[in-house]
């Protein structure tokens, strides 16, 4: 366990040494840029590589080790000169010391800013033996120093203004509480305990980081509203610490509150080229388009956003571009999966890049914080590419039928097998739906679907063809009421009628909650004599999210010391930590969160603090965040018991009840066949206004409060019913 222990810790000071050369790449987007930082990365490779033996061996023989880097600082002294150069140069207002005790001081000064916030285990972080200091201290700053020689002098600079702030940072949270590191915040705001609205931030000192920015579908228990979005109030509240946006890929659940954050904190957004474009449809949508700040990155990009850089590595998922990311911060390296699953043919030709996580995993990763969706399912989710098998023997069995296939519009992988099959049958393709139609056009735009000339036909095209060379892409895989597939159901989609001579495929699972619409709209489609093939057995869906050895993999690549699963229900997350344990992650650093956590990270320790206000904001039409539980409430009671109305006149001067109080009501009881319970209802809301009035009680509120409790009681000692009852008091002036 120690030599374990040692050797990691020997990798970690590997690791840091090159971050501090990944801190000063801000972005490297030109490719002029990316090929120079190619070239020194090959080139720290090969140093790395040089000088990892001796390092290595330091769990075994501490002297050896010192003997290998005095050898390396000779080595390097003659390089390292260069670097001085250049940095003697970059200090105008010049220092009086001594060149080379300059040095030294720095490389004491950089080791001291570095050790704390390495991952370096604990013995070593206070008091590493002098002797060890003192000689790995200015090996490595030799080594940093010729990184930092191959930089340019802007990139270099707030990286060495970083480094001289630190020793001070650290002498003062020191004297106030002991600790020598500033922690490093995780916050989930959304996806823990739920499935959507996945949004989480990232908090160092003075830099926020926002991961996602997702929506989600409302409950059956959230009448009338539209959708759900996360409760931004925290990131609101710190908005001048707030750096950027990173999202990690296309989906609604990650991309769908957007709009919404945009319009308080116009902050950057990166991500990759396709979700970029979609953000941008519904940024137009939403009218906030042209302001917003959105920058294209593509896997292996680095960001910088203050003291947190980000690194966009590629996964597989069911959504093209999807990327994990590596955020790389002064108290270590989180890792964070985004939604993937590993794929090893995918339709693309892009796989996951566990290369890149394998690497992440040696040079130390602090925590992985990685999907949970399929966690309770053992194995390994299937390949997309076997969708397109099963296409492919379907079409032959549909024979001279008209093909309708229903999947999500987002599956461009699905839709590129379609279509790609399709072509090889003789079919020519339609897209029927909004979001198909959308979301395939950018994506053809954008060259991340491919279809021959003449393969995709217009539906108004469609009679000219026969049916045996059709196939319809279409939405509605969930059943939702308003898709294209259920419309076709009903029978009032205005182009496309459903016959017997369709032959339909639904190539999607209903999401828990939409097994009902799915089975309704299937009954009906059957009922118009349309084959439909929906079984999970036939293999026309695979799911874009990783299984237990899927997950397990990532977790043994990226090594992690802390586990976090993120994005699922509870007992996701739950299955999720239990995966971790069985792979040798002591429990303790094992965290099943909430939304609204605060988990604070230092190299050793993981702990959760008071949380910050999280919640659903529902979004009901135009309306952010103003319905709120009242509102909700009416809204459930109204759908599922009713509404009764008390209307009663009253004498302005004397207050005499004038009129009523009529009953009224919707929803409740049909009338005709309760008028006797209606008539009681009356003469007791009458007696006790009456009442009330001749008590002298003259104040509105307290009379409608009268109305309402002898009217609740009576109605739910009759029916057992507690309907919305709402009092309408006229006062009536009457001139004599
Ligand atoms: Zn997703
Ligand atoms: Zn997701």
């Amino acid at each position: 366990m120690s030599a374990k222990k040692n050797e990691s810790g020997a990798e970690r000071r590997h690791f840091f040494s090159r971050r501090s050369a990944v801190a000063q790449n801000a972005v490297e987007n030109t490719a002029k840029e990316a090929s120079a930082a190619q070239e020194k990365k090959a080139e720290e490779k090969s140093r790395r590589r040089k000088n990892g033996d001796p390092l290595k061996k330091a769990a075994e023989n501490v002297r050896k080790q010192a003997e290998a880097l005095k050898m390396n600082v000779r080595a390097n002294e003659k390089k390292a000169e260069n670097g001085q150069k250049k940095e003697k140069s970059q200090k105008k207002d010049g220092s009086q010391k001594n060149e080379n005790v300059q040095k030294k001081e720095n490389s004491q000064k950089k080791e001291n800013a570095r050790r704390p916030a390495g991952t370096a285990p604990a013995a070593e972080t206070g008091n590493q033996p002098a002797e060890a200091a003192k000689k790995s201290g200015p090996a490595k700053t030799s080594r940093r120093r010729k990184g930092q020689s191959a930089e340019t002098p802007a990139a270099s600079a707030p990286a060495a203004e970083t480094v001289q702030e630190q020793p001070k940072k650290r002498q003062s949270s020191k004297r106030a509480g002991g600790k020598n590191v500033t922690p490093l915040k995780i916050i989930p705001l959304g996806g823990l305990g739920e499935i959507g609205k996945n949004m989480t931030v990232v908090e160092y000192e003075d830099d926020i980081l926002i991961i996602d920015c997702g929506l989600a579908f409302p409950d059956d228990d959230m009448p009338g509203i539209d959708l759900v979005i996360p409760d931004f109030s925290y990131v609101v509240r710190n908005r001048d610490k707030v750096r950027g946006i990173v999202i990690t890929h296309g989906h609604e659940d990650h991309i769908g509150s957007l709009s919404y954050l945009l319009k308080e904190l116009n902050v950057p957004v990166y991500s990759a080229r396709l979700t970029i474009g979609l953000i941008e449809g519904k940024l137009k949508e939403a009218g906030n388009l042209r302001e917003a700040k959105l920058n294209v990155v593509k896997a292996g990009d680095k960001i910088r956003l203050g003291k947190i850089t980000v690194e966009f590595i590629a996964v597989n998922h069911s959504i093209p571009d999807s990327c994990g990311l590596a955020i790389f911060t002064p108290v270590g390296t989180v890792v964070h999966t985004g939604d993937f699953k590993i794929d090893f043919t995918p339709v693309d030709g892009q796989m996951i890049d566990l290369a890149r996580f394998g690497e992440l995993g040696r040079q130390g990763v602090l925590a992985l914080l990685s999907d949970s969706t399929n966690a309770e399912r053992p194995g390994l989710t299937p390949s997309e590419s076997m969708v397109g098998r099963t296409f492919d023997m379907l079409m032959e069995k549909a024979g001279d039928r008209r093909i309708i296939v229903a999947s999500f519009s987002s599956n461009i992988h699905r839709v590129q097998q379609l279509i790609t099959v399709a072509e090889r049958h003789g079919r020519h393709v339609v897209v029927s739906g909004r979001s198909m139609e959308n979301v395939t056009a950018k994506a053809l735009e954008l060259g991340y679907l491919k279809a021959r000339e003449g393969t995709i036909i217009n539906v108004d095209d469609m009679r000219r063809y026969p049916d045996e060379e059709i196939v319809i892409a279409t939405t509605g895989s969930q059943g939702e009421p308003m898709s294209a597939l259920t419309r076709m159901a009903r029978g009032d989609h205005r182009k496309i009628t459903v016959t017997s001579h369709d032959f339909i495929i639904i190539s999607a699972l209903p999401i828990p909650g939409n097994e009902k619409l799915v089975g309704s709209v299937i009954n009906d489609l059957m009922h118009l004599g349309a084959d439909v093939i929906y079984e999970r057995s036939a293999g026309i869906h695979v799911s874009g999210h990783g299984c237990q050895e899927e997950i397990k993999t990532i977790m043994g690549l990226t090594k992690p010391r802390f586990f976090i699963p993120v994005h699922g229900e509870h007992k996701h997350l739950v299955k999720n930590s239990e995966l971790a344990v069985e792979m040798g992650i002591p429990r303790e650093n094992v965290y099943v969160g909430e939304n609204g956590d605060v988990i604070e990270l230092t190299p050793q320790s993981l702990r959760s603090v008071t949380g910050v206000p999280v919640g659903a904001v529902l979004v009901d039409g135009s309306g952010v965040g103003d319905v709120g539980s009242i509102v909700l409430r009416d809204r459930r009671m109204l759908a599922d018991e009713g509404l009764v109305v008390a209307v009663a006149s009253l004498d302005a001067r004397t207050g005499a009840v004038l009129a009523g109080p009529d009953i009224i009501s919707r929803g409740f009881v049909y009338v005709r066949e309760s008028e006797e319970l209606i008539t009681e209802a009356q003469n007791l809301c009458r007696a006790a206004l009456e009442n009330a009035v001749k008590g002298s009680q003259r104040d509105w509120t307290n009379l409608k409060q009268v109305i309402r409790d002898q009217l609740g009681s009576y109605i739910f000692q009759k029916t057992k019913r507690r309907p919305v009852i709402l009092p309408v008091i006229q006062e009536i002036r009457i001139d004599r």
